[in-house]
């Protein structure tokens, strides 16, 4: 998003809070932390800051846009009542269900023993997710009676998840493939953008634990016009208008983590923001100024804007800690970084760290590298050419990002 907006001829300064090594280049980084609401209040009143841009989902859930409203201080993305709909997954799914908005049947629980005894007779594969934010972590595809069982105490006895895993949400395990796609609003317009793909497990083939995420490309060839069309009627303006009529208009992006099934598409997740790693490759594709954007939501003006895309294919492909998402060491110096140009490929930091000049891994997921080409195989050639060249002590990515991209077997339709 920093790097986005710093191309943005609206934008005279951009600070970010805390930013990180990476974001170091576009933007003065100021030392307070996103959940640290009173001191970016303070912040944002010393600066007279125009526009403030909300990142992650911790701030938003703890209410950081209802706190900048109250102070007249203009913030883009949504209140704490509208973000629940990524901070509690059984609110999402009560709220879908409400709406007919397509989605796995399930069931909530808030005893253990009442989910433990349902899952014992429930045919499997069967998931089960932590209510609460987990770092996309707190999903578990349970094949046997017994895992489901197993995850079930996880969760909600050892408390793995903390406070997230009070509740839990068990639904029905959804085939096909997945696709991501999100909404600018500002409660009442909705501009959907073109689809992407993330690769949620750690390894190859989608093998191994679930992650933040392992890489993403876009646009997803097998998401035609038409299923975009379905997505944006079936899933987005009702949640889009559903939450207004619940009196939580919803301004900022709304994400929608979904499941192409043979039935069509059917949600995954909401997120209440710009997911991570797909808006490494839609924000590189969006020809519209990204303030100018921005602000129009705020404004409530989106009406008069229109998503425009380059005709070119994005590929990122995320660099992690060997051991990610389990153990790992942090503190690896990381080589290479200083001779890749833009035009090579974009190198996001995620967890980094900038220490006597060096960089340092500093976290699971390390950086992202994002390539453009007009040809997808291209796109692919040039992230991994860069991510060769980026090197530090146990270092992990996955091989095959973008491989269903070119693969026939994945032609849909429903
Ligand atoms: P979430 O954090 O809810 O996006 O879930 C993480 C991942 O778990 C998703 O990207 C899917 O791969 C998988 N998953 C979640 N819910 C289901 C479901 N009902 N059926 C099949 N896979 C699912």
């Amino acid at each position: 998003m920093c790097w986005k907006l710093s191309k943005s001829p609206l934008v005279e300064k951009l600070y970010c809070a805390p930013g990180n090594a990476g974001i170091f280049r576009v933007a003065e980084l100021v030392n307070i932390n996103a959940e640290d609401i009173d001191n970016l209040v303070r912040f944002a009143r010393e600066k007279q800051i125009d526009l403030t841009i909300v990142g992650p989902e911790l701030p938003l859930s703890l209410g950081i846009v209802d706190r900048f409203e109250t102070e007249k201080l203009r913030i883009f993305g949504p209140t704490k009542a509208a973000a629940e709909i990524e901070y509690s997954k059984a609110y999402a799914k009560q709220f879908m269900r409400k709406h007919h908005i397509p989605t796995a049947s399930f069931m909530v629980f808030e005893d253990m023993k009442e989910a433990i005894t349902f899952v014992r007779s429930a045919g499997m594969p069967i998931v089960i997710k932590a209510d609460g934010l987990a770092a996309g972590k707190g999903v578990t595809v349970a094949r046997s009676a017994e895992e489901a069982e197993a995850t079930i105490r996880d969760m909600m006895q050892k408390r793995q998840f903390g406070e997230a895993g009070a509740r839990v949400v068990v639904e029905h395990f959804m085939t096909g493939e997945e696709a991501s796609v999100f909404a600018f609003t500002d409660g009442k317009n909705i501009l959907t953008t073109i689809a992407s793909q993330d690769h949620k497990r750690v390894g190859n083939g989608d093998s191994g634990p679930n992650t933040g995420g392992m890489g993403a490309y876009a646009p997803v060839p097998f998401v035609s016009e038409k299923i975009l069309k379905d997505i944006h009627d079936l899933v987005l303006e009702p949640a889009v208008h559903g939450l207004a009529e619940e009196g939580r208009p919803f301004k900022g992006v709304l994400f929608a983590g979904l499941m192409m099934t043979e039935r069509g598409p059917k949600v995954i997740e909401f997120n209440c923001r710009l997911g991570d790693p797909e808006t490494q490759v839609i924000l590189p594709l969006l020809k519209n100024d990204f303030a100018q954007l921005v602000s129009s939501a705020v404004d409530g003006t989106l009406d008069s804007e229109t998503l425009e895309w380059e005709d070119a294919y994005a590929v990122c492909v995320v660099m992690t800690s060997g051991g990610y998402p389990g153990n790992y060491q942090k503190g690896r110096e990381i080589n290479g970084l200083r001779d890749i140009k833009d035009q090579d490929a974009l190198v996001f930091h995620a967890g980094t760290k900038f220490e006597n000049r060096r960089f340092f891994t500093n976290g699971g997921r390390v950086l992202g590298v994002t390539a453009v080409d007009e040809h997808i195989d291209n796109a692919v050639a040039k992230a991994y050419e860069t991510v060769e060249r980026i090197r530090f002590e146990d270092r992990h990515f996955r091989t095959d990002i973008a491989y269903k991209a070119g693969s026939k077997k994945f032609k849909f339709s429903y």
